[in-house]
């Protein structure tokens, strides 16, 4: 996936609404599941790692006879699965249980599931109390939509499978769920759980039978997927050499930094089937910030790896999270955080003002920053990293690339596609999603570059 800058909204993760299918047709449904066409809806709000689980449960609600619409209207069933890492995460959804309340009421729509880390939090039941939810799933119980669908319920439809999804040109693939990191402002360890690591064998037949399915490009998931553990001493650096064995095209997201090792890195620039794209979340470039929020590393730290991931990958490129605003957070601290965003000259990168969540540490700290130096502050960071990334941009026109099409146009004939070097690019082909095109970079922006017609026809 590409890497946006983003005014921090959803981290590293775009949101993304799942809605496939055609209105439904009684043929359609299974046998004995259905009397009547049923319709359904899942949104899906936060991390990939939600997208993820999304794709599982649209598997789920097609078994069940479900088609899958394309808006809240048509829906029968409206599944919500959340995210809860910022509030304003959850501000969203409450706008959204708003709108299908008043949908329930004219009958339009018959059941609202909310999944995902809301689900996970105590704050749904909560939310129960003022919107009309008729099922609360944490992420540990996803596969718990199987019974309330009507499919015999069986835990194996989700764990601890974490199947991808069949025939779909690109697909997340989850290594580790869980973080057993500490951050002072993060609600992910106590909706999401500790690390639990899935063994490499049974990750890289997962890879192989995708693959044979016909994925061209795995993206290797987990919270912190640098933090993966084998058996017998195995580590990330390990599995991901195996699963770029396996996969024509791979990636990983998110990595810690405390875990990223140089090896991984020159594997990156080694192998021809890794995306040369990292994302690092760094947080904060001050010393006092990292400490306040148990990172685990010192902004040098951090620099040195980003040293060897240039060295290693010379046309890589980098992307990170940062956090503005954090409590306790000075002007100075500030400063040297620009100052560690101009050094590294991230590609692009999520920036997030600091959002207090109920349950962690942050939360309970006294020294608030006001909301008018917050904003300030998220302001100057962001724009930085845009002229840095424009002008690292620019010097990828005249290239000429190898184009990854991750979605093909929508009818104005130009279709999204991503590099080997992971910069995002816009480019006039009708070619399928999931084939490759080779064109010229005609010119750039901030945030995406653009292709001229590619030369030759798609492979
Ligand atoms: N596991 C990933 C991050 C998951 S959350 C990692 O450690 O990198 C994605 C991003 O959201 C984080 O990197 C952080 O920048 C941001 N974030 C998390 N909690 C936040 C909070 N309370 N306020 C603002 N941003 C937050
Ligand atoms: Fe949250 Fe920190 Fe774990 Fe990332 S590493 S999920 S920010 S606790």
């Amino acid at each position: 996936m590409s890497s946006p800058i983003t005014s921090g909204e959803s981290g590293n993760n775009p949101p993304v609404v799942i809605s496939l299918g055609k209105k439904p047709s009684s043929s359609g449904a299974q046998p004995g599941v259905a009397d009547a066409p049923k319709t359904a809806f899942i949104k899906t709000f936060g991390c990939q790692m939600n997208v993820h689980d999304s794709d599982r449960m649209r598997r789920m609600v097609r078994d069940a006879g479900y088609a899958e619409v394309q808006s809240y209207e048509e829906a029968d069933l409206v599944v919500l699965n959340t995210c809860y890492v910022r509030e304003n995460a959850v501000d969203r959804v409450k706008g959204h249980l708003g709108e299908l309340n008043r949908l329930k009421r004219e009958g339009r729509v018959k059941k609202v599931a909310l999944t995902g880390c809301i689900g996970a939090a105590s704050e749904a039941n909560e939310l129960q109390k003022t919107y009309s939810i008729d099922l609360i799933l944490g992420t540990h119980n996803t596969y718990e939509l199987a019974k309330f669908i009507g499919l015999p319920g069986t835990e194996e439809t989700f764990t601890p499978e974490l199947k991808g999804v069949e025939g779909s040109h690109s697909t997340f693939v989850t290594i580790m769920t869980g973080c057993n990191y500490q951050c002072s402002y993060c609600v992910v360890p106590s909706v999401r759980g500790r690390m639990v690591c899935r063994p490499l064998e049974n990750v890289v037949d997962e890879v192989r039978r995708l693959v044979r399915s016909g994925t061209r490009y795995v993206t290797l998931l987990g919270q912190t997927v640098d933090a993966w553990r084998g058996a017998d001493g195995r580590r990330f650096c390990d599995l991901l050499e195996r699963i770029s064995e396996e996969a024509p095209r791979v990636w990983f997201t998110t990595s810690h930094p405390s875990n990223m090792e140089d090896r991984t890195l020159r594997l990156i620039g080694e192998r021809a089937t890794l995306v040369k794209k990292l994302h690092l979340p760094v947080q904060s470039g001050s010393d006092r910030m990292l400490k306040a929020m148990h990172r685990g590393y010192k902004a040098d730290r951090y620099q040195r790896k980003i040293e060897v991931f240039r060295e290693m990958v010379p046309d890589g490129t980098l992307s990170t999270d940062l956090i503005v605003g954090h409590p306790g957070e000075t002007e100075e601290d500030h400063e040297e955080t620009l100052k560690l965003v101009e050094d590294c000259a991230f590609d692009s990168a999520y920036v997030f003002k600091y959002s207090p969540r109920r349950g962690t540490e942050a939360a309970e700290l006294p020294e608030t920053v006001p909301e008018g130096v917050a904003q300030r502050r998220f302001v100057e960071i962001l724009r930085t990293v845009e002229k840095n990334a424009f002008r690292q941009n620019q010097s990828k026109v005249g290239g000429v690339e190898e184009i990854y099409i991750r979605h093909a146009h929508t009818g104005d004939g130009r279709a999204v596609g991503e590099t080997w070097s992971g910069h995002a690019v816009h480019v006039p082909t009708t070619a399928a999603a999931g084939s490759y095109v080779t064109a010229k970079i005609e010119s750039a922006g901030p945030h995406v570059l653009y292709a001229g017609e590619p030369s030759g026809p798609p492979r």
